[in-house]
């Protein structure tokens, strides 16, 4: 066991859980983990104050899974999160966390899936359920024994629940759970209806949060890109190329991500290398040397290893991985702008992870600037430029040393000047992409929409989308208009419907557009694309006590 895997061993879970986490390639706990496993161990309600980035989910469920008891085959803990997407999201991180725990079994119950396997697998004994509240109060309907041995609670992203009108389900589900069981919730903020509920459903809670003292971080200029999660590759790539750099640092969670990433970078010429915490002191100290005597441009890095790196020719810190907290960020970006020079961090967000820039914009009391993934254009003339800059100190005397080679070779083939110099082009630039449509090509995709600033989203519209900042496909293009009969006097709020159609309908939450609620009916943009089946997925969907009828709208 390397020395940085000491954190987790400290933290007296299960051996197997520990293992499954040095496997998955974490190298010490967030500060939220460390905070909250040993209290939730200890058996206390707890209630944390964490958004998505920072760990948050390894936090509950480490010491949820070592309370689990595998010879009991009945459910003992349940999470509640807001949407599918996080439900699938948790449950996947429980699976990998029990990968070394033969027995435990864990079902995901959400809207717009069938019942029947959700019931089947709560029946075969899965000890851990990750639902969302909708689909799991059905489940309540048919068996309202479902939760009667569940002892331990975790109510994930609470305020995303309330914002998506759950209130009403999660008392019924409190009130279907023994007294007796431990409660943990997550939430990103505190507003009083989380404590009200806190107030009455938790016992003498513990609070944890990460603290939040303000930074400064002086000579740095600082932006961030919104990308998806699987493009992050495709995104450094691309901003390599039109990023004029000396040395750069970038920052990724796992060990294996070091690897990947550096592979990535060196497949394309760059002089890059891995720094984690499986690589031996010395060997670390060679790698460190190398980027500061230039045999490395790029060192790809963990946290740990990248502790106490003091390079001076660094110019830019990559944050391709969201830091866990802002400390970290800080402590991050200050890898540049060393002895008094500039620097410049940049930070990957994936569309879950924007409330983290926030906390970060608000601790280190600085606006992280969006950028956008440089256009076609200005790679290709990053390109051309440097093909250029390459052959430029060349021909001076190339045509002294290859002149005569250059004549007969196209005199043997046939051809005039241009194309046999054409043709060494191509030769020399490998199949790289240099001309207007293939870079567009191979442009990497981003998110839909900025993020959204504190408060910015209204009960009425949930695009998110700015007219400035609109993805690729305008709003509108692709999209339909849906109606139901249900408005305003039957009680819907926007908040409703948008959760009933995450749910039931299994959509992300950019796929459903602005959602207006009038007196006597409400009006819903989805996407064309796939409607007859969404349509027909909630049919049965009951809103507010009501069946939501949702239809085609014809404007005409
Ligand atoms: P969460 O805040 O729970 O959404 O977690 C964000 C990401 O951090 C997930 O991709 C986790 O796999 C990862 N993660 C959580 N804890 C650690 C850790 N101690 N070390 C490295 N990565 C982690």
């Amino acid at each position: 066991m390397t020395q940085e895997t000491g954190g987790f061993a400290a933290l007296d879970l299960h051996p197997s859980i520990v293992a499954a986490v040095i496997a998955t390639g974490y190298e010490e706990p967030s500060a939220i983990q460390q905070q909250s496993i040993p209290l939730i161990l200890a058996g206390h309600d707890l209630i944390g104050q964490a958004q998505t980035g920072t760990g948050k989910t390894a936090a509950f469920a480490l010491p949820v899974l070592h309370k689990i008891d595998v010879s009991k085959r009945e459910p003992q803990a349940l999470i509640l999160a807001p949407t599918r997407e996080l439900a699938l999201q948790v449950a996947t991180a429980f699976e990998t966390y029990a990968k070394q725990m033969p027995g435990v079994n864990v079902v995901a119950v959400y809207g717009g899936a069938p019942m029947g396997p959700q019931i089947k697998a709560l029946r075969q004994g899965a000890q851990i359920i990750v639902a969302t509240p909708g689909r799991l109060c059905d489940h309540l309907r048919r068996d309202e024994k479902v939760l009667a041995t569940v002892n331990h609670l975790v109510l994930d992203e609470a305020d995303e629940m309330l914002k998506l009108g759950f209130m009403d389900d999660l008392e019924v589900i409190f009130n279907a759970m023994p007294e007796s069981r431990q409660t943990v919730l997550f939430s990103a903020t505190l507003p009083p209806s989380i404590r009200a509920i806190a107030e009455r459903h938790l016992k003498e809670p513990k609070h944890v949060k990460i603290q939040s003292k303000t930074q400064t971080v002086a000579a740095i200029e600082q932006a961030y890109m919104l990308v998806h999660a699987d493009q992050k590759v495709a995104a450094v790539l691309r901003l390599l190329e039109v990023e004029e750099f000396d040395a750069l640092i970038a920052f990724v969670r796992t060990k294996q991500a070091t690897l990947d990433l550096a592979s990535a970078l060196e497949a394309k010429g760059y002089k890059a290398a891995a720094l984690n915490g499986d690589i031996a002191q010395n060997q670390r100290e060679r790698v460190i040397d190398s980027l500061k005597d230039g045999r490395l441009d790029i060192v790809v890095a963990t946290d740990v290893a990248a502790r106490g790196l003091d390079v001076p020719r660094i110019t830019h810190v990559f944050n391709v991985d969201m830091p866990y907290d802002p400390e970290s960020y800080v402590h991050r970006i200050g890898r540049t702008g060393r002895a008094g020079r500039e620097g410049r961090a940049l930070l990957l967000v994936t569309p879950r992870e924007r409330r983290m820039l926030q906390v970060i914009e608000r601790v280190t009391g600085q606006k992280v600037s969006e950028v956008r993934m440089p256009a076609p254009q200005a790679v290709l003339d990053a390109r051309i430029k440097k093909l250029t800059n390459s052959l430029k100190p060349l021909v001076a005397d190339a045509e002294t040393t290859h002149g005569e080679l250059f004549d007969r070779l196209s005199a043997d083939i046939g051809c005039n000047p241009r194309a046999l110099a054409a043709a060494l082009l191509r030769k020399a630039t490998n199949g790289q992409a240099l001309d207007l449509a293939s870079v567009e090509r191979e442009q990497p995709l981003v998110p839909n929409g900025a993020p959204r600033e504190r408060g910015e989203r209204s009960e009425r519209s949930f695009t998110g989308d700015r007219p400035e900042r609109r993805a690729p496909m305008p709003l509108g293009e692709g999209r339909a208009r849906c109606r139901t009969a249900l408005g305003a006097r039957d009680g819907i709020a926007a908040k409703n419907l948008l959760g009933a159609i995450l749910n039931e309908g299994g959509l992300a939450r950019d796929a459903i557009g602005r959602i207006q609620i009038r007196e006597t009916f409400s009006l819903v943009e989805l996407p064309e694309d796939g409607l007859d089946r969404l349509l027909a997925k909630l049919k049965d969907t009951r809103v507010a006590g009501k069946q939501l009828k949702l239809r085609r709208y014809r404007e005409d």
